[in-house]
């Protein structure tokens, strides 16, 4: 079978065999708002998906949730955000606006934008806002159970610290119900009922089951979620990994608190950005799925994932890698409609594209429509076609490096030697005498033309390619003057003085 070839099936497998058969699955992933949503982030999305649809594929049914923890505080002001912000810190995410769009809050902003792209690339979990789950104070019950086992929690998280918590530590957190920040202090714990007294003068005793100011620390956060949801499967970044990180404390806290099985836990690596020309991490801004998505189509931006185990790091590609990334797409879909690709290969085209297509799919190579994108000839396009020219202009426009882009010239510019003008006049005969749709017919009569003057073949190429885009190299020069048409070049020869 194919599913010790390709990675989301094997972790599919070890999910129904260790939770055993079950009439959904609960698949997880999530983050905090806090900022820009970028591509790592989306790795661990795009992992859940992967694992979701291989389930699917096996054919049990799954719930893939995805959390954005939005009742975190707001604790720094990031880069190019005003100082008036200052005043919001310590209040959670969700109740301080956003400072690009005044109609969203702070953290539904950064949502919104990545909930859209990730609908681009096929993945649409069912989103849960924990900030509305703890303003309805969902989880009143499961707090109230870590509350009592406040020490026993303290013992779990002490083993893998140098200094142990303090005597008064409590596994939450609450915003000031008068201020709305978490300058709070607990004071006493009763039941459902607890005090607190905050910085800003106000204090009260509430009952957690009726009012949602309530936020879990993350370390009792997130396995209290596990138990919440009966989830069954997440991945977590290797920050979360590492021995005694948040993952080995979850697991632990999640069976002897919250009396539940942890889910079966994939840790996925960072990713790195091999740069373009153009694009520069050190611009500050984070790389989102968006800025992939403009230079990668839906189908190959999944592939660049499905190709790679989570545990593995790997690099995006904005330079003139791009096009050997569509190129070895391309040979995997030909293979699959071909019916021979291997078990993996196979499993990786059906999880690239998603809804796999009755025939294969009529798609030019990145690289030839690089030359059609300058050369403007982009009107007849099939629809697929048109999706990839857009990333082309694009990638042209923001990464491409200079080989890759030209512009054919109205009127030749520049010095030619009496044997290149020569030879030029040839080739402006040649393309007279008769039209030519083969590419090969008439990169043999470049040989003819050399073999009767006194260039050899990189001279005559170089002073055509001279002549035509003002550079010494480009595209496949027949290639290059049939796409353009042979009426624009003979002008174009004319134009020789
Ligand atoms: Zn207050």
């Amino acid at each position: 079978m194919a599913d010790k070839f390709f990675w989301a099936d094997a972790i599919a497998d070890r999910i129904i065999k260790e939770k055993g058969d079950k009439k959904e699955y609960v698949c997880a992933s999530g983050v905090t708002p806090s900022g820009q949503v970028h591509i790592g982030n989306f790795r661990e999305v795009i992992t859940t998906d992967m694992v979701v649809k291989a389930l699917q594929n096996k054919g049990k049914k799954v719930k893939f949730i995805y959390s954005w923890d939005d009742f975190d505080r707001f604790r720094k002001i990031p880069k190019g955000v005003g100082a008036e912000y200052e005043k919001y810190l310590g209040m959670s995410i969700s109740d301080i606006p956003s400072p690009y769009d005044g109609s969203m809050n702070y953290a539904e902003y950064n949502e919104k934008k990545f909930e859209k792209s990730l609908k681009s690339v096929f993945i649409e979990p069912k989103f849960i806002y924990q900030n509305k789950m703890n303003k309805k104070s969902a989880y009143a019950d499961l707090i109230k159970t870590a509350l009592e086992k406040r020490n026993e929690i303290k013992e779990i998280l002490d083993k893998f610290r140098k200094e142990p918590l303090a005597e008064d530590w409590w596994p939450i957190m609450i915003y000031c119900d008068k201020c709305k920040k978490d300058l709070t202090t607990i004071t006493g714990v009763d039941g459902y009922n607890v005090s607190y007294e905050c910085e800003c003068g106000y204090n009260e005793t509430f009952d957690i089951r009726k009012k949602g100011i309530i936020s879990i620390r993350w370390r009792i956060d997130w396995p209290l979620r596990w138990r919440y949801e009966a989830v069954d499967f997440e991945p977590g970044g290797i920050d979360h990994s590492v021995y005694g990180g948040s993952f080995t404390t979850s697991k632990e806290i999640c069976k002897k608190i919250f009396d539940f099985e942890p889910p079966i836990y994939q840790f996925y690596e960072w990713i790195g950005i091999k740069e373009g020309q153009v694009f520069s991490s050190s611009s500050g801004n984070a790389l989102t799925l968006e800025e992939v998505g403009e230079i990668y189509e839906p189908a190959v931006l999944r592939y660049l994932f499905v190709g790679t185990k989570p545990k593995s790091v790997f690099q995006i590609s904005f330079d003139n890698d791009v096009i050997s990334i569509y190129e070895k797409f391309d040979t995997l879909e030909e293979k699959y409609f071909e019916g021979t690709c291997n078990p993996r290969e196979k499993r990786m085209y059906e999880m690239s594209v998603v809804n796999v297509p009755k025939v294969k799919p009529e798609r030019s190579g990145f690289k030839g429509l690089i030359t059609s994108v300058q050369i403007g000839k982009i009107k007849n396009l099939n629809n697929y076609d048109k999706l990839r020219a857009k990333k082309v202009s694009i990638w042209l426009d923001k990464y491409a490096g200079d080989d890759m882009k030209f512009e054919v010239q109205e009127k030749i510019d520049g010095e030619f030697s009496e044997a290149e003008k020569a030879a030029l006049a040839q080739l402006k005969d040649v393309l007279k005498e008769r039209e030519y749709s083969e590419e090969k017919e008439l990169f043999n009569k470049f040989y003819e033309i050399c073999e009767s003057s006194d260039l050899d073949n990189s001279e005559f190429f170089d002073a055509a390619y001279r002549a035509i885009i003002k550079k010494t190299k480009g595209p496949r020069l027949a290639s290059l003057i049939i796409s353009i048409g042979q009426k624009k070049i003979i002008k174009l020869l004319g134009t020789l003085k």
